[in-house]
């Protein structure tokens, strides 16, 4: 059975099988969650995503794209790092964002991670539409439920506020 949770709190604390990381590019690091990851998570991180840079994407990591590393010393075995589209700039903000979604739980997948928790990628400093963005996240997981119904998962999506996770369940309904 695959299930849709959602939750109040800092990503960074979850014991999961995967946290995804809202990361950007560069995959060095950032603020919002992801300096809040990688202080957490320590220079383990830092050092798989350098190395991820130098041998696959030496010119960033695209919008819609993720990758995968350690977790570290994170209460996680990995984390899926990706790169959520900057909303006022990015030439296809929901088809990227719905990108993100789609390939962080492929990873999870293929790495056999059942227990996966999100944060809202893209809805603070990316500027996406808080509404819109938990509309796509709940579409996108339902439709790789429906595609992968053997999975055996359970999504978590992390709102960093009460108000944020109204927004969550208010899609979920
Ligand atoms: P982006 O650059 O993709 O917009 P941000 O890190 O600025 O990424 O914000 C993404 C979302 O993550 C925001 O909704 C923010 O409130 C939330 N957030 C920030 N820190 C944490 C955290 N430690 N745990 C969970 N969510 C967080």
């Amino acid at each position: 059975m695959n299930a849709i949770k959602t939750l109040t709190g800092d990503i960074t604390h979850l014991v999961m099988d995967a946290i995804v990381n809202a990361a950007n590019a560069s995959l060095l690091g950032g603020g919002g969650v992801d300096g809040a990851i990688h202080r957490a998570g320590g220079p383990a991180i830092l050092e798989a995503c350098r190395k991820i840079r130098q041998e696959v994407y030496p010119n960033g990591l695209p919008s819609g794209e993720a990758v995968v590393t350690t977790g570290g010393n994170l209460p996680t075995r990995m984390v899926i790092h990706t790169a959520g589209p900057i909303y006022h700039s990015d030439p296809d903000p929901a088809g990227n964002l719905q990108k993100c979604y789609r390939r962080c739980l492929e990873l999870a997948h293929q790495h056999g991670a059942r227990r996966i928790a999100f944060p809202g990628i893209s809805t603070g400093v990316y500027g996406f539409p808080k509404e819109e963005a938990a509309r796509i996240a709940v579409a996108t997981i339902r439709e790789f439920f429906t595609q992968f119904p053997e999975a055996g998962m359970t999504v978590t999506l992390v709102a960093f506020s009460a108000a944020d996770e109204q927004i969550l369940q208010h899609h979920l309904r």
